[in-house]
């Protein structure tokens, strides 16, 4: 399988009067061609940023990639100066945020909106670029397409809009699609209706997808993989049946068990207590706090990758060979 992209041992900083927050700390993963990686955790862990990261749209100052590599298409694109990513943002990777109304600009048709990015990286004629706009719109699943381009943002639907900005997203044919939280803002019919297409685009272009969201719900409907992030890492990551089917984290577990299901009646369990704070994070796991099975290592040396099956792995001292005997002697001690 071709792989897309390679993000490796990506550290992303924040400068603050509090001090160094690290917010991303040292996340490893890949994408092949044509799938879809959830990346799934809850606010706060890092998985914002880390897509932020792979536009170049961290805010620097105060924010700083400060390590790492993130391997596109055997372009390291940490390397690559403003002007060079300019023309890969939109055109070769392209980004989705949660709420299409602030993706969009109000003074302006949707046809504008549509064929702009298209003019602006590609030369097309205006007659090229319509036909390309009715197009996507039609992928997209939008009637009228002709008569709709003419109209404005207020006057679709939330759902509609939200479909218009995939639509823009997807324009300039990019080979990576980073969706951030798309569905958060849409009722649930819609956001539905919205991952349906997802799939379909994917048919239809072969795209590969970057799905970030804290819903497991989202993750089984469209996901072939799932990345789970915790403060500033990935704990454990699989395909999406290692996952729902043999999660081995403990944070893992507890987040598929804090998720209502269709298919078992029961209560919502909540994980307790909050994540660390990212100024001073444990040495360790940052989990050991919330674990019901931290052991004396566990805060104190951070658990290395332990390698479950060719698909699936997980950072935690649960899992790992040489435990008994770090555990052993850190008790000694
Ligand atoms: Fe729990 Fe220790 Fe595993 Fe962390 S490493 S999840 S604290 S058992
Ligand atoms: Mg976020």
């Amino acid at each position: 399988m071709e792989r897309i992209l390679e993000v490796e041992n990506l550290h992303v900083t924040f400068s603050t009067y509090g001090g160094t927050v690290k917010a991303v700390r040292g996340v490893n993963f890949y994408l092949n061609k044509g799938e879809t990686l959830a990346i799934v955790g809850e606010s706060g862990c890092g998985k914002s940023v880390t897509s932020n990261a792979i536009m170049r749209l961290i805010p620097d100052p105060p924010g700083k990639i400060s390590m790492g590599k993130i391997n596109f298409k055997g372009k390291d694109l940490t390397k690559l100066g403003e002007k060079k990513m300019r023309s890969i943002r939109g055109v070769d990777i392209s980004m989705i945020f949660q709420d299409p109304m602030t993706a969009l600009n109000p003074t302006l048709t949707i046809g504008t909106q549509l064929m702009e990015g298209l003019r602006d990286h590609h030369q097309v004629s205006a007659h090229e670029a319509k036909n390309k706009a009715i197009e996507m719109m039609n992928l997209v699943g939008i009637p009228n397409p002709e008569e709709r381009l003419k109209q404005y943002p207020h006057q679709f639907s939330g759902g509609m809009r939200q479909r218009i900005v995939i639509a823009i997203a997807l324009i300039c044919e990019p080979e990576l699609l980073i969706a951030d939280e798309p569905t958060t803002a849409l009722d649930v019919t819609i956001q539905a209706q919205i991952l349906e297409l997802f799939g379909k685009i994917q048919e239809a272009t072969g795209i590969s997808i970057i799905l970030i969201t804290h819903d497991l719900g989202v993750v089984a409907k469209i996901a072939d993989r799932i990345a789970v992030m915790y403060a500033g890492r990935i704990i454990e990551t699989g395909t999406k049946r290692d996952i729902f089917y043999h999660p081995e984290h403990p944070y893992t577990k507890g987040l598929l068990q804090s998720v209502p299901r269709l298919d078992i009646k029961g209560e919502l369990i909540p994980i307790n207590g909050t994540p660390p704070d990212l100024f001073s994070p444990p040495k360790g796991c940052a989990f050991t706090a919330r674990c019901p099975f931290a052991m004396e290592v566990c805060d104190k040396v951070y658990p290395g990758e332990s390698k479950l099956t060719d698909t699936h792995k997980v950072d935690c001292w649960l899992q790992d060979e040489r435990a008994k005997q770090l555990i052993a002697a850190t008790v000694s001690k």
